[in-house]
Order: structure tokens, then C-alpha cells, then sequence
């Protein structure tokens, strides 16, 4: 088993820093850490807890240019959408000092008794496992709702962002909170089944693959530990005859391009009506076409390289096997190691690739259909279930497909994205469980019933 992570930039393939895994005994000591904590922050008031919340936030806010920078360097993202990324962090840290004290109150129910309630109490010590897609905002969306509700956090953040992972642990230490409320793990994955079986890991969050979540939910369900998954998606991106292009074109390139496409809940199927698929397929094509590729450290610069060569391999094989069953290439398709140039994929059919699985990369699988019922139809077809959007004028019309969305959610005339007020998560492959809002801080809570005679 290695010893070591490098990280790498993965723009020009140089090393950044070498760090060595904690040994067995060290992370132990972290967990023990974790645990001994628990047992006053729980009872720490919550005013103290949302005040740290906007020491969190002041922090984020002093060394904005310092972690997005890290972020950049580490996997890639352009640099103004990393800076947005801490502005969203800085954002949750204000949602959840504003609205903890009435998400987490008491709910009383009436019934026979004096009093009946029930009351959120924190689990203990959760295990956050993390991926390197969006390295600040995914390690904050779980840790700031999870540590506010009570609970201490141990974190295993993908390896090839280890620098933020130490960054961030950085940034809760420096806000004020006891020692032991938030670690980070840095721990070779093959390590995390004795973690997860450890006492005092009570639950486990983990955003990543469904391969991964598959592993974990094994590991964790074999230990009665309630495990929240949010893994891969593949979203259907519906354009009816009346969509306002002029008025949508921006939004539906950000969905796909966005993160060079690396986002659980970018848009991925592009399923068109054949009313304004030309229009479409010109003006979306024109507008990708724009998106200039360089520097992720330069301001003008939107579409970075992919994290690591692999992904930029596996997005490669996924189009090579839909050309095969004939796919075309409209725009793009070069690639250079980590660098797949945006890609616009036209004569998509269902048993492609690129539509049955998650591209996680600049690649818009485009499909042509007959009629919005057609349309429709196909959303569904997929095993996973993160979120569909749907641009149309006939609003009203679109409401009566809430039912029929299998997915987490439903987005008419915007790209699905998350919001600290609103619950986020999936269906199906896509995992289980909901972050961000009330149900997010009480994710990690024992319900427990108080029933005073
Ligand atoms: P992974 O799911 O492998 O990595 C995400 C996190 O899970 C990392 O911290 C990783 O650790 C950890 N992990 C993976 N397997 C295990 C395991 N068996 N036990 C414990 N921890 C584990 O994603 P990849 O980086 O390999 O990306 C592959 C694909 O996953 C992407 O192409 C995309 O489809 C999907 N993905 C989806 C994301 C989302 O936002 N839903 C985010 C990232 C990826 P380590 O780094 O040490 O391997």
C-alpha cells in the first residue's frame, strides 16, 4: 500500500507537495480526539456555535484569493469559478448562523401527554468522505450543517486535493473551534473500512462515484451505521419548441460547461425537440466555441484542464464507444493528457455511452425528439436520479411533470444547482439522503422522542 500522495497540477504536470498517510496510531488519536470533544460540544450553546459559523465565513472571505488559488493549482478549476466557490461556502456559513437556532428547535406535537416533543440531538463523530470536484464547497456542505447540529467531523478528502483538505481543517482551527471538532483524515482509502468500523464514527457522509458509494454503503451497513450518499448523476436537459434561447443560452452552456464539466449535476443529456433543434444545435455550438481554454490560474480563462489523465481516459473511451455505435462529432473532440477539449456529440441514441452513463467532463450528448412526450419519456430512462431541467415558455404545462421526475430535483428555466436553502440530493444511483436546508443540519440528528405524563 503507498506511504505517500503527491498532488499534481494537473495543467502542467508538475508536482506540487508530497504528504504521507497517518499511521494507524495517528488517526486513532484523531478519532479518540473526536469523540472527547463531542462530549462538550454537543452541550456548547448554539449561539457560540453560529458565532464560529461567521468567524468561518470572515476567514473564508480574508484568504479567498489564497484557497482558491490551492483549488486551481490542485485540480484544475478555473480561477474566477473557484473564487465563486468560496463566496458560496462564505454564503452557507451566513444561511446556517441565521436559521440554526429555528431548524434545530424543538418540534412539540400535541398529544396525551403534558408535553410531547422531539428533540434533534447530534450522533457523535461523523466521517465525511469527499471528492476533488469542487474541494472547498462538497467538504463545507457537509461539515458547516453536520458541526452546527452538535457533532464532530472527521474528514477523508480525496487524495489529489489534499492541500485543501489540510486548508480547510486550517480554516476551522483558526475560527475558534475546539480541538477535535473538525480533522481532516489523510488516509489511503483502503484504510477507511477500519475507520468506518470504528465505535466512534456513528455515521458516514460520502459525495463521490457510485462505485464508491456502493463500497462504503457495504461497509457501513454491515456496522447499523446510517450512511448519506450523493453520487454520480446524469441529467436530462429538455429544450421544447418554445424555449427562449436568447433568454436561456448562457444558462444551458454553464450547465454542461461549468466546472469543465465536472459536476455530479450538470446537464448531460441534451434532449431537443426537433422544432429548435437546429436553432439550438447553431447557437449552442457557437457559444461552446467561445469558451477559451488555457490557465486556470488567468481570469479570462473557462475551461481548465480535467483533475487527472484518467478521467480525461475514461471520457475518451465513453465518446470512442458512442462514435462506434454512431454518435458524430458536431464540435471539439481533441484532447491532450488532462485536457478534453469541450465536445458537442449530435445522432445520440439510448444504448450510448454517453447517455446510459455519467460523463464527467466537457461532453454534450445530443438528442433529437419528435415531441415533448418523447422527451419525456427519455429523462427517465436512466439509472440515475440527481435532477432534470426543462426550458420551456408553457410554464403550467411543465409543472405537471413534477410527478412524473423521478429525480431529486426539478428545474424549469434554470440549471439544476444547489442552494443552502433548498435540500439537495438524489434518487436511484444517484444515492440517498438530503444536504443543505433543515434537512441537511438534521441529517446527522437522533430524532428522539420526549413525552413528558
Ligand atoms: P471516487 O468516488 O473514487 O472518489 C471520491 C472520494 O471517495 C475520494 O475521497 C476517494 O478517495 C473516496 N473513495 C473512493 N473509493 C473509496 C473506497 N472504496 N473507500 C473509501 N473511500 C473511497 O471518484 P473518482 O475520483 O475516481 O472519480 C471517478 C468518477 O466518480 C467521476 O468520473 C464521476 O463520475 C464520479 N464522481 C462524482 C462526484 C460527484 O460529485 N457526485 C465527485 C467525484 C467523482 P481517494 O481519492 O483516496 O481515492
Amino acid at each position: 500500500m503507498a506511504t505517500h500522495i503527491t498532488t499534481t497540477n494537473p495543467y502542467n504536470n508538475t508536482s506540487l507537495e508530497t504528504y504521507t498517510y497517518y499511521s494507524s496510531e495517528a488517526i486513532d488519536n484523531i478519532l479518540n480526539s473526536a469523540n472527547n470533544t463531542f462530549k462538550t460540544w454537543k452541550k456548547a450553546s448554539l449561539s457560540k456555535k453560529t458565532e464560529l459559523l461567521k468567524h468561518v465565513a470572515d476567514n473564508l472571505s480574508k484568504n479567498k484569493e489564497k484557497y482558491s488559488k490551492l483549488m486551481t493549482l490542485e485540480m484544475g478549476k478555473p480561477i474566477t469559478e473557484s473564487i465563486a466557490e468560496i463566496e458560496k461556502c462564505m454564503y452557507l456559513c451566513d444561511f446556517y448562523a441565521e436559521n440554526a437556532a429555528i431548524l434545530l428547535s424543538d418540534e412539540i406535537i400535541e398529544t396525551d401527554a403534558k408535553e410531547s416533543f422531539i428533540s434533534y440531538d447530534p450522533l457523535g463523530c461523523i466521517l465525511g468522505i469527499m471528492p476533488w470536484n469542487f474541494p472547498f464547497w462538497q467538504a463545507f456542505r457537509f461539515a458547516i450543517p453536520t458541526l452546527t447540529a452538535g457533532n464532530t467531523v472527521v474528514m477523508k478528502h480525496a487524495s489529489n486535493v489534499t492541500g485543501c483538505a489540510l486548508a480547510i481543517q486550517q480554516v476551522f482551527e483558526d475560527a475558534g473551534y475546539p480541538k477535535g471538532c473538525f480533522s481532516t483524515l489523510i488516509a489511503n482509502h483502503n484504510t477507511v473500512e477500519t475507520i468506518i468500523e470504528n465505535d466512534i464514527i456513528k455515521a458516514v457522509s460520502l459525495t463521490g462515484s457510485e462505485k464508491a458509494g456502493r463500497e462504503i454503503a457495504k461497509i457501513a451497513g454491515a456496522q447499523l451505521k446510517p450512511t448519506l450518499l450523493e453520487l454520480g448523476g446524469n441529467n436530462a436537459c429538455v429544450i421544447l419548441n418554445d424555449a427562449n434561447l436568447d433568454a436561456h443560452l448562457s444558462t444551458i452552456v454553464k450547465a454542461r460547461m461549468q466546472n469543465t464539466g465536472q459536476s455530479c449535476i450538470a446537464a448531460k443529456r441534451f434532449i431537443v425537440e426537433a422544432g429548435i433543434y437546429n436553432e439550438f444545435l447553431n447557437k449552442f455550438t457557437e457559444a461552446v466555441a467561445t469558451l477559451n481554454f488555457g490557465d486556470p490560474l488567468l481570469e479570462d480563462t473557462k475551461i481548465g484542464t480535467l483533475a487527472r489523465e484518467d478521467l480525461a481516459d475514461t471520457l475518451e473511451e465513453q465518446i470512442k464507444a458512442s462514435v462506434t455505435k454512431g454518435a458524430k462529432v458536431h464540435y471539439g473532440n481533441t484532447r491532450n493528457k488532462a485536457y478534453y477539449q469541450p465536445t458537442i456529440l449530435t445522432n445520440v441514441t439510448q444504448d450510448m455511452p454517453v447517455f446510459t452513463e455519467e460523463t464527467f467532463g466537457p461532453v454534450a450528448a445530443i438528442i433529437k425528439v419528435s415531441n415533448k412526450e418523447e422527451a419525456y419519456k427519455l429523462v427517465s430512462n436512466t439509472k440515475f436520479g440527481l435532477g432534470t431541467m426543462i426550458f420551456t415558455e408553457a410554464v403550467e404545462d411543465a409543472r405537471q411533470q413534477i410527478i412524473n421526475i423521478e429525480d431529486g430535483a426539478f428545474f424549469i428555466n434554470d440549471m439544476v444547482k444547489s442552494d443552502p436553502r433548498l435540500p439537495f440530493g438524489g434518487t436511484k444511483n444517484s444515492g440517498y439522503g438530503r444536504e443543505l436546508s433543515r434537512e441537511g443540519i438534521l441529517a446527522f440528528t437522533n430524532k428522539k422522542t420526549v413525552y413528558v405524563k
